[in-house]
């Protein structure tokens, strides 16, 4: 038999990178917790049509759809935000606005693998349902700041858009919703060229042309000034107006925190995913040209899914790609300085009162292995010496005649006799 590998776009997380995963979603939970967002569980299977409503091409094209034993057409989940979607419109009908969903788990996506890129990865959503101010686009912007920080990241930069500006201009020129979405998909691929060369294919003014090539030019750190300029662009485009207005709303509200976020602002900028309606951004740091998050307002996906139209932002974590960057950035989160112990029967007649040591230490909280492989003692603790271990217990039948185990630091190799009931103290000390 061939020897078996993962498949393609697939990983094993080994200890050392699990437990810096297992960090970042212990601090994605945290974010949530801090801003009152309610942890849910969805299934990873959904029905293809739920998942492919409104995906986009892009990912709806990358899904891993298959038909079940039933015969049913299903999908393993490419984000959340459907699942969540669907509930809003069927379980959560009635509840009181606005609320907040946080979703952590496993997405798939069949992207061709490379660094940062994989088939099966790991996202935190958050979504807030029922609010429309520029106040609730903020707290995503800021959430989504603190997680990153406080997950170790330095250097985070938002680059922040607003599909409404494009779109805007567009409706004003006539061109329908399916088009729309076409030249959205190639504006998202920077290819602006073709995506405007496409708009006039649906008949745009010349006019509108020039504002459009002029549109997808402005971009950068000052954003007040890219604004400016954006307006005066959009001046003859109401809807478009109205949009740029709603982006600076909600950049004074994030640049106004005492923490200033590092935004920057660009004009061109769309998302893959269709069902966007307003404000968009991703997260990026110097050292990976990839997105490690991005999210935006959507405010006619419940509709969609049924429900009634209810205004929604959100944004998902690439947390794979936290976990990179922070490898990049050599900033692996402390080891818990606990310490381990070892628990070591001379002789079989020891092996219940060994366990019964193992309990008492575990029941104080500290980290005890067993011996299990009915070892002679000095195989056991080079065994336990070269896995780094603090200290072994060896619990010998002299001993035990005094309520007695003898305590060895492995670190020191140095050993002595210790009552039973004094084993906590001495290593606590
Ligand atoms: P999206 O739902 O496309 O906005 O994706 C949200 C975030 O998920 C992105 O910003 C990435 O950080 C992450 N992501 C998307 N696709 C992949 C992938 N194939 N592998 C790893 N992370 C990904």
């Amino acid at each position: 038999m061939s020897e078996f590998k993962t498949l393609r776009g697939m990983r094993d997380l080994l200890p050392e990178e699990a437990r810096m995963m297992i960090f970042i979603q212990d601090t994605a939970r945290r974010v949530a917790r801090l801003y009152g967002y309610k942890e849910i569980i969805t299934p990873v299977v959904e029905t293809y049509e739920l998942l492919a409503a409104k995906a986009g091409d892009e990912v709806r094209s990358r899904m891993f759809a298959f038909k079940d034993l039933g015969g049913r057409d299903v999908a393993l989940r490419p984000e959340f935000t459907a699942s969540v979607a669907r509930l809003v419109a069927t379980t959560f009908k009635n509840e009181a606005k606005p609320f907040r969903i946080f979703c952590l788990g496993s997405v798939y996506r069949y992207d061709e693998p490379q660094r940062g890129r994989h088939r099966e990865f790991w996202q935190s959503d958050y979504e807030l349902i029922g609010a429309s101010r520029p106040e609730a686009d903020a707290e995503i912007l800021i959430l989504t700041d603190r997680l990153m920080r406080e997950a170790g990241l330095k250097d985070v930069a938002m680059k922040i858009g607003h599909v409404g500006v494009i779109r805007g201009i567009l409706s004003q020129e006539g061109v329908d919703d399916r088009e729309q979405n076409a030249v959205m998909q190639l504006m998202d691929k920077k290819e602006y060229g073709s995506a405007i060369s496409l708009a006039e294919k649906s008949g745009i003014s010349e006019k509108c042309v020039k504002v459009l090539e002029q549109l997808v030019q402005c971009k950068g750190n000052s954003v007040f000034e890219v604004i400016d300029r954006m307006k005066e662009l959009a001046k003859d485009y109401g809807k478009s107006l109205e949009s740029v207005e709603n982006l600076k709303q909600i950049l004074d509200l994030v640049t106004g925190n005492d923490d200033v976020i590092n935004v920057s602002v660009d004009a061109g900028f769309a998302r893959g995913l269709e069902y966007y309606t307003g404000m968009v951004f991703e997260m990026f740091i110097p050292t990976l040209d990839i997105a490690l998050g991005g999210g935006g307002r959507y405010d006619k996906l419940v509709e969609l899914f049924g429900g009634e139209s209810t205004p929604a932002v959100g944004v998902a974590h690439g947390l794979d790609r936290v976990l990179l960057g922070l490898q990049n950035q050599k900033m692996t989160p402390k080891a818990e300085g606990r310490k381990t112990v070892f628990v070591f029967p001379i002789k079989e007649e020891q092996r219940a009162h060994a366990l019964r040591i193992s309990k008492l230490l575990r029941d104080a909280g500290i980290m005890v292995e067993d011996e299990v492989m009915g070892r002679k003692m000095t195989k056991a603790l080079e065994d336990a010496d070269r896995r780094k271990m603090d200290y072994a217990i060896i619990v010998g039948e002299r001993e035990l005649k005094e309520e007695s185990v003898v305590i060895r630091d492995l670190k020191k190799r140095q050993q002595h006799t210790v009552k039973i009931d004094q084993l906590l103290n001495e290593l606590r000390t």
